[in-house]
């Protein structure tokens, strides 16, 4: 049995743990604003989220532009995990990744989204990202952010616990209006396209993975395709973005999950030094 993929469950999982550490939540009834608030994961969920422990990189992103700065220290330490992995968060550590792949599961007709929807990460990163937090201070990707509704905006509105420090409601009455209608409609619209396609988010939205995007073909780790490649396509069905990757071992979109090493014509190598990892014979257990 190839315990690779198990075990690759069981670190998107722990991605999905480790964001929502903030059981205190439950008789605090205030959001976590400690220490590890000002730590940034290097993938998305949001930081409203009520058992959130940390920042959420999009948003601190979007806190710099407001401030009109850059953030080194953030894109800095996030270029350093690129650069060692490409785009393995993605893979293995995210938790709307995770949720995606569960979510296409469900029996459904499946589409193809016209390969020009690739543009949308482009305008999320600019527009909602740089030029409107820049322009207005306010967080217009955070304001819209599907994983924003279901993990933070959702769970308070059905809370709304009485506020310890001011001693009223968390959600003030008549404040949920027309932004937050706005925001059910794109979560439906994001939701179906979870079904019936192949990580939908990841690959037409999320502004992080456009960021990753960039350091695949940078990255010391890279996925490799020998010339015993008979393009039988047996990966790309098994691949959570339905990849060809014998086409570009190294493409943008692949999110280094590892899922199509199954086949032996497929490895993953390190650049320092060329030489094979001995990551799928070990979890194989040496079969
Ligand atoms: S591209 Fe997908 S897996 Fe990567 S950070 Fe964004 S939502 Fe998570
Ligand atoms: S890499 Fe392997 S599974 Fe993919 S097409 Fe080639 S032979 Fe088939
Ligand atoms: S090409 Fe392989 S490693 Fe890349 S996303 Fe597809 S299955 Fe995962």
């Amino acid at each position: 049995m190839n315990l690779l993929h198990p075990f690759r469950r069981a670190t998107q999982f722990f991605g999905l743990i480790i964001t929502n550490v903030y059981v205190a939540v439950i008789y605090q009834n205030q959001i976590y604003t400690g220490l590890f608030k000002s730590v940034c994961l290097p993938f998305l969920y949001c930081h409203s989220c009520p058992t959130a422990a940390f920042a959420c990189p999009l948003g601190v992103m979007q806190h710099y532009s407001a401030i009109h700065q850059f953030p080194f220290f953030l894109v800095g330490h996030l270029m350093i995990v690129g650069l060692l992995v490409g785009r393995m968060v993605c893979g293995w550590v995210c938790p709307v990744g995770l949720f995606q792949e569960m979510v296409y599961k469900i029996k459904s007709v499946k589409i193809d989204i016209p390969y020009y929807w690739g543009v949308l990460p482009w305008i999320m990163l600019i527009i909602f990202i740089i030029i409107l937090p820049f322009l207005t201070t306010e967080h217009w990707f955070s304001k819209l952010c599907p994983v924003g509704t279901v993990t933070a905006g959702i769970p308070w509105i059905l809370w709304n616990p009485i506020n310890p420090t001011t001693g009223a409601p968390t959600i003030e009455p008549g404040s949920v209006g027309w932004l937050f209608a706005l925001k059910l409609a794109i979560l439906g619209v994001v939701l179906w396209l979870f079904v019936v396609s192949k990580r939908p988010f990841c690959q037409y939205i999320c502004p992080m993975g456009l960021f990753w995007s960039f350091f695949n073909k940078v990255s010391i780790m890279k996925l490799k395709v020998d010339d015993g490649c008979t393009e039988c396509n047996l990966c790309q069905k098994k691949c959570p973005e339905g990849m060809k990757v014998y086409e570009d071992p190294n493409m943008k979109d692949c999110i280094r999950c590892l899922e199509c090493t199954d086949c032996k014509h497929i490895k993953l190598v390190s650049a320092l030094p060329q030489r094979e990892l001995a990551l799928k014979k070990t979890t194989r257990g040496g079969k």
